[in-house]
C-alpha cells in the first residue's frame, strides 16, 4: 500500500511514493526548470540516483517522464499498490481546515484563492489536473493553511479596516501547516500527554513558530503570506509596512522591485550576503562582523516570539524545534536555549551535539520546559492525510 505525494511548482513537480504505515520514502524525485531548455530529472530508488537533462515542456510531460521512470527504474506502479495521490497546496484559504478529496468543487475553489498565491496555487493546478488525467486514484489535496484555521480571531485578524480587510480576504492564514501539526502531534506522542502548551519552531529555507494548545494552533508566525515571522533564508519576516511606503516614495522603487526585495534579496542573505545557514555560520566564525550580526538578529527575533506565545497561552510546557536548521544546527539550539536561561530553560549540551533521525529531549530533566528536536516530514503526513481522507 502506498501513496504517490506531489508538491507541483510554477516549474517543477518533487514527488515521493510513500508506505503510509511505515513511513518509508520508497522513491523520491524531482523535475526542474519544466518549460526551460533544458530540464533535470532525478529520481532515486533504492539508494540509486538517476539523472537526466533534457528538455520537458510542461507539466504533462514531466509527470508522464516521471511515470515512465517507475516503469523502467522502479518501482512499478502496478506492483506498488497506489491507493491515492496526495498533492500539497500552499493555500486553502478559509475554505479548507482539512485535506479534502479532489472534485470539481474542491478544484474551483483552489482556483478561486489563486489571488491570494498567484506563485503556487496555479501551479498545484497544473500538476492536480495532469496527474488525475494518468493516475486513475482518487487525489486528496493537503493545505499549508489548515492546521492554521483554527486560530481564534484575535490571533487571525489583522487591526486593518474590517470592510476592506475583508473585500481583499487579508488576515493571517499562515503557513507550514502540515510541518506544525506533524511535529505537533509527534511530540504529544512522544511525552504521551495531548494537554500541552507547545511552541513548534519550523527553521528551514522558510520560517515559522506556531503557538499549539492542546493540540490546536492557536497564533503563528507567517500571515497573510509567509512573508511575516522570523528572519529566514532569503526573506525579512517582520518588518515596519511603512518601509515600503519609504522605499516606494523615498526611494522610487515599484512594487514589484519591492515584493522581490523583501522575499527574495533579505533574510540571511541580505545581511550576511549568503542564505544558506552553513555558510552563514562559516562566515561568522572566520570573523565576518555582518554574518555575526545576522545570527543574532536570528536569534533574537525566535526569542521574542517564544516568549510572546508563552505569554499567549499563559505557560509553555515544550519547544520543538525542526526542518533543516532546527533538526541540524546545534549551536543556533543553544544559542536560542541560553537567552531563556533566566526562565529555568537548560540546555543539555551533550544531548544537543547528538545528530539523529530521531525525536529526542535536549534539555535536562530539570529544565522548566522541555525541549526536543523533531524531524519533520510532510511527505508522510500528506500521505497519511491522503488516507485518512479515502477511509483506509
Ligand atoms: P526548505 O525550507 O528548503 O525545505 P530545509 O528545511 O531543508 O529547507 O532547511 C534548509 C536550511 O537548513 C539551510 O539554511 C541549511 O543551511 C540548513 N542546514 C542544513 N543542515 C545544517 C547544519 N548541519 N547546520 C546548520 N544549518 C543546516
Amino acid at each position: 500500500m502506498t501513496v504517490l505525494v506531489i508538491n507541483s511548482g510554477s516549474s517543477s513537480i518533487k514527488y515521493q511514493l510513500v508506505d503510509p504505515e511505515s513511513g518509508e520514502a520508497i522513491a523520491v524525485g524531482l523535475v526542474e526548470q519544466i518549460g526551460e531548455e533544458s530540464s533535470h530529472i532525478k529520481h532515486t530508488y533504492k539508494g540509486e540516483k538517476h539523472e537526466y537533462d533534457q528538455p520537458i515542456a510542461d507539466h504533462g510531460e514531466g509527470l508522464r517522464f516521471v511515470l515512465d521512470l517507475f516503469e523502467n527504474i522502479g518501482p512499478k506502479l502496478a506492483d506498488a499498490h497506489i491507493e491515492a495521490v496526495g498533492h500539497r497546496v500552499v493555500q486553502g484559504g478559509n475554505h479548507f481546515d482539512g485535506p479534502a478529496l479532489v472534485t470539481q468543487e474542491v478544484r474551483d475553489l483552489i482556483e478561486e484563492l489563486a489571488p491570494l498565491a498567484p506563485l503556487h496555487n496555479p501551479a498545484h493546478l497544473r500538476g492536480i489536473d495532469v496527474a488525475r488525467e494518468l493516475l486513475d486514484v482518487p487525489h486528496v489535496v493537503v493545505f499549508d493553511t489548515a492546521f492554521f484555521q483554527s486560530l481564534p480571531e484575535e490571533a487571525a485578524r489583522y487591526a486593518l479596516d474590517r470592510e476592506i480587510a475583508d473585500k481583499y480576504s487579508i488576515r493571517r492564514y499562515g503557513a507550514h501547516g502540515t510541518s506544525h501539526q506533524f511535529v505537533a502531534q509527534a511530540v504529544a506522542d512522544y511525552v504521551s500527554r495531548d494537554d500541552l502548551k507547545q511552541i513548534v519552531l519550523h527553521l528551514g529555507n522558510g520560517a515559522s513558530v506556531s503557538a499549539v494548545l492542546n493540540g490546536k494552533a492557536v497564533d503563528t508566525s507567517m500571515g497573510l503570506t509567509p512573508l511575516e515571522g522570523l528572519v529566514m533564508g532569503t526573506r525579512t519576516g517582520d518588518i515596519d509596512p511603512a518601509a515600503i511606503f519609504h522605499l516606494s516614495r523615498v526611494g522610487g522603487l515599484s512594487i514589484d522591485e519591492i515584493d522581490n526585495l523583501f522575499n527574495k534579496q533579505s533574510g540571511l542573505k541580505g545581511l550576511a550576503g549568503v542564505n544558506d545557514m552553513r555558510a552563514v555560520w562559516s562566515l561568522a566564525e572566520s570573523g565576518d562582523a555582518h554574518a555575526r550580526e545576522a545570527l543574532d538578529i536570528y536569534v533574537h527575533r525566535i526569542v521574542k516570539y517564544i516568549g510572546s506565545y508563552a505569554a499567549v497561552m499563559g505557560g509553555l510546557d515544550v519547544i520543538a524545534f525542526t526542518a533543516g536548521i532546527g533538526e541540524n544546527d546545534d549551536l543556533l539550539r543553544a544559542e536560542v536555549l541560553e537567552r531563556l536561561a533566566g526562565f529555568g530553560l537548560k540546555l543539555d549540551a551533550e544531548t544537543n551535539a547528538v545528530r539523529g533521525d530521531e525525536i529526542r529531549q535536549i534539555s535536562t530533566d530539570d529544565s522548566s520546559v522541555q525541549v526536543l528536536v523533531v524531524p519533520t516530514n510532510e511527505e508522510l503526513a500528506i500521505a497519511r492525510q491522503a488516507m485518512e481522507v479515502i477511509g483506509k
